[in-house]
């Protein structure tokens, strides 16, 4: 069943997102050579708890990090460590936070100092097929025409389509329906609603599509061990169109200044 949200519920997933979306924003800040994913998680965990929230996914059917962090051909789900993230890798954090009772979720890949053409041609093109994804996120379209946007866009490109993992409805639940995968049939699936939120997240591979996952339980992996992009906002349906909740707007208070003014 899709739960659809009130304005006033919207509201609240609206002060979930924009937290959640600064947070990344300043993990993308920090990230440099030499950092360890663990870092990285740690500095999440105490700025989402600082920020009087939960980090979502600590404890989510047991995954013991509060970010999932998937380096190179990492795809999704990946556990921080004391790997030092290394000059041209490229490095997914997917991040979610429980703010009030709601959830956001957003997640980006960065390049980790200099990095190869290629690998940033996968991240720009991952960017634009949840562009244009989201753009689909209109009242009367169908969630297929979200999938076939990503799909048609990415395979364009040579690239190919994660089957495995999908995007989600999301609201007091990290993961409600629909089912929201990132290829699909323009015209077919769930016809998309005001009120519906949906967390959006293309993961695209440079070389097949196929993944598997390691003996960690939830590191999930490229089989040819080729890089993968993975990127993400939670999305609302609106009379006007989709609002992005995650998005940061250039000049937004960050988290410390959110926390001080008590939004
Ligand atoms: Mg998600």
């Amino acid at each position: 069943m899709i739960i659809g949200k009130s304005q006033k519920e919207i509201g609240k997933m609206r002060a979930a997102g924009q937290l959640v979306g600064q947070v990344l924003l300043e993990l993308r800040n920090l990230v440099e050579p030499g950092m360890t994913t663990l870092e990285v998680n740690d500095a999440a965990d105490r700025m989402i708890r600082d920020a009087g929230a939960y980090p979502t996914f600590k404890g989510y059917n047991g995954f013991p990090f509060s970010i999932c962090a998937s380096v190179n051909e990492q795809v999704v789900h990946g556990f921080p460590s004391t790997y030092e993230l290394q000059e041209g890798d490229i490095f997914s954090i997917d991040v979610g936070v429980t703010l009030d009772g709601f959830v956001g979720d957003t997640a980006t890949t960065i390049p980790v100092g200099t990095v190869s053409e290629e690998r940033l041609k996968l991240i720009r093109v991952a960017e634009e097929c949840l562009e244009l994804a989201i753009a689909q996120c209109r009242v009367g379209n169908h969630v297929g025409d979200i999938g076939w946007a990503i799909q048609s866009y990415a395979e364009a490109h040579g690239y190919s389509i994660v089957r495995e993992y999908v995007g989600h409805g999301i609201g007091r639940r990290m993961h409600e329906d629909p089912q929201i995968p990132n290829y699909g049939k323009p015209g077919k699936g769930p016809k998309i609603k005001k009120g519906y939120v949906f967390a959006i997240e293309p993961m695209i591979n440079l070389g097949s599509q196929h993944t598997k996952t390691l003996p960690d339980g939830w590191t999930v992996v490229t089989v040819d061990g080729q890089p993968s992009a993975h990127v993400e906002h939670t999305v609302a349906v609106t009379e006007e169109g989709p609002e992005i909740l995650t998005l940061i707007e250039r000049g937004a208070p960050l988290v410390t200044e959110m926390v001080a003014s008590g939004y």
